[in-house]
């Protein structure tokens, strides 16, 4: 019997084989769990169903998180096959290019409406949405960064939508808490991902997380995903509301 035996749940942003959502879904399917996947649009539904068919999948769905009639289809269609599930996987954000290019003074409104609307707010609709098909006991998680709390180069819009982002965890954790559902973010460090690419000198990230995280080396994907794991298995059954950084240490380290 696995972790996750028994369990079913929804992952939002796998996107290829590179995305921390997929990290995450790998080790909950070792774990046992049955999960259902959703794509931003056709052109990634092309990726998305491969994989999530390779792991068994049979409930592979469109969802913009910013439609969202598309996000309750989602839950409503959950509800149809499986009744109530177990777990909800957040892994989605997105901000301008341009945005994230300019000084942070210069962000344009619409870009920053746009970056809190999908990599923020998005968080909050979807536990909405997904609140009737939860089960007691029940789980969601979510991605963040260290931007977040700290300013990191280039990182501008994105490192304001997350601390958005961590304190929409604690709201709703202390809101959810009475029904026995716990809200978690993971805070990654740096991982080559598609979403990453448009971080300017992305690669000096990397090269310093490298230099100064205790751990000395870069967190994977797979780290990630076990991170994941703990928090929406029954191990993590007293934990809510929690920021878990899985960075090598280098959220301590920083300076
Ligand atoms: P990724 O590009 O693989 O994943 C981002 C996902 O967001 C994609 O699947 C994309 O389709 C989805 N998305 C964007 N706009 C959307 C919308 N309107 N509706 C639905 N989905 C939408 O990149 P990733 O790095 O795996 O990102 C996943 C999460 O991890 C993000 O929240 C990101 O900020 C966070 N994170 C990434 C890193 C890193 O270094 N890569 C570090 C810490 C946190």
């Amino acid at each position: 019997m696995g972790l996750m035996s028994g369990k079913k749940g929804v992952i939002f942003g796998v996107a290829n084989d590179k995305s921390i959502a997929w990290g995450v879904a790998q080790q909950l399917h070792a774990a046992g769990a049955e999960i259902a996947y959703t794509y931003l649009n056709e052109a990634l539904e092309k990726r998305v169903r491969p994989l999530a068919e390779s792991l068994g999948a049979t409930i592979i769905l469109p969802c913009d998180v910013q439609n969202e009639e598309e996000m309750v289809a989602v839950f409503s269609e959950l509800e149809k096959q499986w009744g109530k599930i177990d777990f909800v996987v957040h892994a989605i954000a997105f901000a301008n290019r341009e945005d994230l290019k300019r000084p942070f003074s210069q962000t344009s409104q619409d870009g920053f409406r746009l970056a809190l609307d999908v990599s923020a707010y998005s968080l909050v609709s979807m536990t909405r949405c997904a609140l009737p098909v939860l089960q007691e006991g029940g789980s969601i998680v979510t991605m963040s960064y260290l931007g977040a709390v700290r300013t990191v180069p280039a990182y501008n819009v994105m490192g304001v939508a997350k601390a958005a982002l961590e304190s929409s965890v604690r709201y709703l954790a202390a809101e959810l808490g009475e029904k026995g559902i716990r809200v978690n973010a993971v805070s990654a460090g740096p991982i080559k991902t598609l979403a990453a690419a448009g971080i300017a000198d992305f690669k000096k990230k990397l090269n310093v997380a490298e230099e100064r995280a205790p751990l000395k080396r870069l967190i994977s994907q797979d780290e990630v995903g076990k991170s994941a794991l703990y928090l929406l298995s029954d191990l993590s059954s007293g934990v809510t509301g929690e920021i878990h950084y899985v960075d090598g240490g280098f959220s301590i380290a920083a300076g």
